[in-house]
């Protein structure tokens, strides 16, 4: 089988977790697949656009996602709906994707959280648009919690004029009351090296049946570990990470995977995410 190759695209990109997740993934499904790691900022997309078009594929990572977009002939349904693309496919033509929404959903559903009811989104930036966006589309009732009223509601403004039917309203974190069925961290608060912090009060976490934070490492943030001492069902951001990319191989090549080499590959990745930092 002729070796096909990708790489993922971000300006700059350091450390990623990306070509270990994907080589594997190529494994698993006995494709041939490369995949290396190219820095390429907005400016030079016009000049680089040719070599990423020689490629079978390409993921997108930060500043590159809505650059990305004039030079594709197309976008998915979600895709288009996000405004920004994570994941191309080149054929006969160039198919732009955003897998984030379909890995966070997955990520959900193998930890057997249920999406629907209440549901909390701290943060408003790129993570907690997936969130909020999936949350309304699926009828849950969203409280969307940030330090900056102004940035909440001009989020909840723009994913309102998207999708009509959304059920959001918004707090400050620190005025945060209720329960919740899920309680989603889309902000940094607990990554490396600040892994201390944690996004809520112990008090407003106490409420909150089940708990997903966006923060992959470190791989059990303080968050997730209080929730897990309250009883609640908690799931770390490394899931999603893995589940994403998984979604970019469904498109790629329709590769189909067994949930248990899903599952090592996100304990593997852990680990290897240990020897980097
Ligand atoms: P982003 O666009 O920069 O947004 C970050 C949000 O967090 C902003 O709304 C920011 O508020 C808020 N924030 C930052 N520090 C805060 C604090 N101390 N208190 C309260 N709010 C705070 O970042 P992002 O792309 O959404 O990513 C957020 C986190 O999710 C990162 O840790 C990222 O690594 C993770 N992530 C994980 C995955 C995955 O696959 N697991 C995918 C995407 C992102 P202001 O706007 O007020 O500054």
């Amino acid at each position: 089988m002729k070796k096909r190759n990708f790489a993922v695209i971000g300006h700059p990109i350091g450390h990623t977790m990306s070509p270990f997740i994907h080589k594997r993934l190529f494994e698993l499904a006995h494709e041939n697949g490369d995949y290396t790691v190219l820095d390429i900022s907005p400016d030079e997309l016009p000049v680089k656009i040719h070599t990423l078009n020689e490629l079978a594929g390409y993921n997108i990572t930060i500043p590159n996602k809505q650059a990305i977009i004039p030079y594709l002939d197309r976008l998915d349904r979600k895709a288009a709906l996000y405004g920004s693309v994570n994941t191309v496919k080149n054929g006969e033509v160039q198919e732009g994707f955003t897998t984030d929404p379909d890995g966070f959903l997955k990520a959900l559903e193998y930890a057997n959280i249920a999406f629907s009811g209440n549901i909390c989104i701290i943060g408003c930036g790129g993570a907690a648009r997936t969130f909020l966006y999936e949350a309304a589309l699926a009828g849950c009732h969203v409280t969307l919690a940030a330090r900056d009223m102004n940035k909440a509601n001009s989020l909840v403004q723009e994913a309102v004029g998207k999708i009509p039917l959304a059920d959001i309203k918004t707090s400050l974190i620190s005025e945060l009351d209720g329960e919740f069925d899920l309680l989603a961290n889309a902000t940094p608060v607990g990554m490396y090296p600040n892994i201390d912090n944690m996004p809520v009060s112990e008090k407003a976490l106490s409420r909150c049946k089940n708990v997903f934070d966006a923060v992959y490492n470190p791989l059990e943030t303080v968050l997730i570990r209080k929730a897990k001492a309250n009883g609640s069902n908690a799931v770390g951001g490394m899931s999603m990470l893995v589940w994403q990319a998984v979604v970019a191989h469904e498109i790629w090549d329709g590769s189909v995977y067994n949930i248990h080499d899903i599952d090592q590959l996100i304990e593997d990745s852990s680990t290897k995410l240990k020897k980097i930092f």
